[in-house]
Parts: structure tokens; sequence; C-alpha cells
């Protein structure tokens, strides 16, 4: 190795209006090997997630009123964390030369000699009105768009708007940084010659869970937006296209748009729930409670795994399960074939599509997706009389279903491969805006999730707080983890997969 010092650099990502999933691939690609993030207030933290663990995170904290980190410190800062060898990414809301002052730390960084790389991102003046169902331009209605700032922001220095010119410019006009000061700006558009009657439309919190959109004309929108309490962020888009509203609103339309909800999860898992709740609308929180670890001692699952060949059944009785065994597994043997010839058992479906993700076929698991039933679907592929079978479970199980095995006549090794430990951080935020704004739904997808989800916050207290919160339950198994907090479950799904819970909580009356 060579003792070649690593060269910093910054790179300016523009994080998209909110939606996650409007990130670029690049900027994905870069957050996930960069060293030190610094991120604005309006960029959803949930990308967070993506840069390292063991990245720095920095809230540059940038809104109107309360400035975390003025911006000549803030340039300086980016400067000092490259010098230091970084990989820094400045993650900006939107686009990072639309409105963000992206031109000025670009040039600071040029001006210091620091590499830099400028990603573009989605801008909320064109991602905004989209979301609203306005297209900002259509070949019926206009043609062109202009998109300008309103100059709420006090800090904010440059020329003024010359609003005479733009109430001459033909094409849809899109105003960020405008909304407290709505109604001098379409008084102004008005005294400047517009129609009074042009379809104006507030947006806030663009392209989230949490949007708003308030439709008025440049007449009635200031007390409109008056009326409904409406706040920044957000933006104004005024012209014709405005119409087109009724027919292309698909964002705000989704069944589940507006509900919150949240998806107790492990840190490493990616939630097959989330993603379900997220395509029909919903606002989901995703709240981690544990985290998983390598088992205290090791000893008995190091002599499980060399005699992995005398077992007749392998039973896993969790997704977590599934990821920790085999994370040993190839730690020990580099050749799956080591795996052998045993039966394969899943207590659940979450489990199984693990399994079978694998390439593994699973030989038994229960038609009821409870516990309890599991040996009896294991019977039903012949006697487990004098059977090896081997349990890979969490470190602290409950030794229901290793008795219910021996009573059939099973010899049962119950190993832990893993155990959990709870999850205190909170990068993406959501517990903080669960515990700030409550939820509609909290939902529940196994005992485990709901006593883990009890542990980090208890639900008797938040409840308490929210009393309107209800909970959502996959099946009996759960709904009795719920009962035994001395709560009670407001739904329970019918068919107990995570498709089930999803169409319950759709159906749920609002
Ligand atoms: N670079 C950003 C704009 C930064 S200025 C971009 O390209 O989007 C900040 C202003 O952008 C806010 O005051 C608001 O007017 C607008 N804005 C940003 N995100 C928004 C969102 N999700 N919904 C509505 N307006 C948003």
């Amino acid at each position: 190795m060579s003792a070649m010092k690593s060269k910093g650099i910054v790179y300016l990502v523009g994080a998209g209006p909110g939606d996650a999933g409007l990130l670029t691939v690049r900027g994905a690609e870069l957050l996930a090997r960069a060293g030190v993030v610094v991120y604005d207030a309006l960029v959803n933290k949930e990308l967070l997630c993506l840069a390292p663990p063991e990245a720095e995170l920095i809230d540059a904290g940038k809104r109107s009123s309360n400035h975390a980190i003025p911006q000549d410190q803030l340039n300086q800062l980016l400067v000092d964390k490259a010098r230091a060898g970084k990989c820094v990414v400045r993650l900006k809301g939107g686009d990072p030369y639309v409105f963000g002052r992206g031109g000025e730390e670009a040039e600071q960084l040029a001006a210091a000699g620091i590499a830099f790389e400028v990603v573009p991102g989605v801008t909320s003046s064109i991602a905004g009105p989209n979301y609203a169902g306005i297209p900002l331009t259509h070949r019926e209605y206009c043609s062109s768009f202009t998109v300008v700032t309103g100059h709420e922001d006090p800090d904010k220095e440059g020329p003024e708007v010359d609003w005479a010119q733009v109430a001459k410019a033909p094409g849809t006009k899109a105003i960020l940084m405008g909304v407290n000061r709505v109604k001098s700006i379409s008084k102004a558009l008005i005294d400047h010659g517009m129609s009074s009657s042009t379809p104006v439309a507030m947006i806030r919190w663009a392209t989230t869970a949490r949007q708003e959109t308030v439709v008025g004309t440049l007449a009635t929108i200031a007390d409109v937006a008056d009326k409904a309490g409406f706040k920044p962020p957000g933006l104004i888009v005024i012209g014709e296209v405005v119409r087109l509203r009724g027919k292309l609103n698909w964002f705000e339309k989704r069944p589940l748009f507006g509900r919150r909800i949240v998806v107790t999860r492990t840190r490493a898992q990616a939630s097959e729930l989330t993603r379900l709740l997220l395509d029909r609308g919903g606002d989901v929180l995703e709240i981690p409670t544990i985290r998983i670890l390598p088992p205290t001692g090791q000893q008995e699952i190091a002599e499980a795994l060399l005699e992995l060949n005398s077992y007749d059944w392998l039973v896993f009785t969790s997704p977590n399960g599934v990821s920790a065994f085999f994370d040993l597994f190839f730690k020990a043997f580099d050749d799956l074939r080591d795996i052998g010839g045993a039966r394969i058992a899943a207590v659940g479906p979450a489990t199984a599509d693990k399994l079978r993700a694998l390439h593994l076929k699973v030989n038994a698991t229960p038609k009821k997706f409870v516990a309890s039933k599991l040996a009896e679907a294991m019977a039903d592929d012949g006697s487990l009389e004098n059977l090896k079978v081997l349990l890979l479970r969490a470190e602290v199980a409950n030794r229901e279903l290793p008795k219910q095995l021996e009573e059939m006549g099973a010899i049962v090794d119950d190993v832990a491969c893993y155990k959990t430990a709870p999850e205190t951080e909170d990068r993406s935020g959501a517990v903080a805006r669960l515990l700030e704004t409550g939820a509609d739904w909290i939902t529940f997808t196994s005992s485990s999730t709901v006593e883990n989800f009890n542990a980090r916050i208890e639900l008797k207290t938040l409840l308490a707080r929210f009393p309107m919160m209800k909970l959502a339950s996959i099946g009996p198994e759960t709904s009795k983890a719920i009962v035994a907090l001395g709560l009670k479950p407001d739904l329970e799904a019918k068919d107990h997969t995570i498709d089930g819970l999803v169409k319950a909580i759709e159906s749920a009356p609002t």
C-alpha cells in the first residue's frame, strides 16, 4: 500500500423534492460511499439511511427562521472536510442549482481548489405541480413556464423580482418561497394585468405523504390559503393548467393517501409491508426496534454446523434466523452442499420466502401461520419419531415449539443463531415524527414486533397521548401479544399475511 493520502471531494447532490424515490441513481451511489453527509432541512431524512452507518451526518438545518449553520460557516465546513480527505456529500433539497445557494457553494469550493461534482436533482418546482395533478405545460394551454422566487426568506439577497415582467410572461408560473407572501404576490400580478380569475394552486410538502393542495384563483387564493392554515414549505402554481388537476390528480387519489402508518422493522430487513403501503400512498413511519447481533456463545451453533448432515429437519422461525444462520454457515463452509439433505421447515410465509430466495425448497410450513401448527405441518410429511430436529432461533425464545416437537418423539437441538438488542438510533427521524404527530395506524406483523415496539416506545403511554391511534394485527398470535400488554387490536387481518394486513387497513373505516 502506498502512503498516498486520499484526496477529499465534495458532491453537491440534489435530494429531490421529498419523495425518497426521486433521488437519482447517481445520488444514491454517492451517498453509499459518503464519509460525511451535510443535509438541509427539506431533505427527506430517510435518504440518510443510504449512507454507511459510520458516516458523519451534519444537519445544516437551513430553514428560514433558525439557521443552524450560517452559509459562510457551511461553505468553510465543506472545504475543511474535503481538505481532511473526506468524501463529502452535500445533500440539498430539489435541484442544487435552483434557489438552493448551490451555485454559491460550488463557487467557494472552486475558489478553494477543492474537487467537486454537482448532481442534478428533481426540483420541487416541476415535481410539486406534477404530484398535485398539474402538468406545467400542455399543448392546449401553454408552451412555457417560469420559475420565480417569492422572496420570503428574509436572508435571501438578490435582485427583486419584477412582477410586471412575470405578469407579462406567457405560460405557467411556479413560485417558490412565496407562501407567506401569496397575498401581495397575487395582488401584484393582477395589478400588472393578469386576469383575477386565473386558476392558482398551492402545494405544501409536495411529493411526500403529507402533501396538501389548495386551489383558487388569483383573486381568492390568499383567503383560501389563510382559511386552510396553509404554511411553508410550499409552492404556488399559476395558470390555466391548474384546471387539469381534476383529471390528473393521481397522487392524492391513492387509497391510503394521507394516512400515517407505523411499520416496525429490524434495521437490516427491507420491509415488504412498507413497500405495499407506500405504493398505496400511505405515509409510512418505519420504526426500527431491534438490531440483530451474533449469539453470546457460539459453541453450540459451531457444533451444530459440524453435524448438519446428522439432522432430519432444519427449522427456521424468522427471516432474521435465516440470514443469521447463513452468515454463520458461510463463515464455516465455502460450499453450499455442506448444508446436507435435511428437510426444511419455516414458521411462516416471510421466513419461507427468505429460504426460497436462497433457492431452498421449504418442505413444511403451517397452513395457518401460527407457531403451534408448525410441528403438525412437519408431522404431515412423515412421523417425527426419533428424528433429529435442529431449531435455529433467537437466543431467548419460548419453549413451546421444542416441547411440542419432543412430545411427537423428535430429538430436538434448540440452538441460538442470533440475539437481538434494542435499537436506539433514529436516523430517518421516524421516531421523532411519531412522538410529535402520532399516527393513524400502528401495524404489527408478529408477536415480537409488538414486544420490541413496546420496549422502544411504550404503547400505553403513546395511546394515551394519541387516543385516535389504532392498532392493526396480522393474526391471532400477534393479537395475543397486544392483549398481553392490556391493550386490544382495533383490527385483525382475516388473511394472516402482509397482503391481508394491507387489505384490512385499506378497507377499514377512516
Ligand atoms: N432547490 C430546491 C428549492 C430550494 S428553495 C428545489 O429545486 O426544489 C426552498 C423552496 O422550495 C421552499 O420554500 C418551497 O417553496 C420549495 N419547496 C421545496 N421542497 C418543497 C416541497 N416538497 N413542497 C413544496 N415546496 C417545496
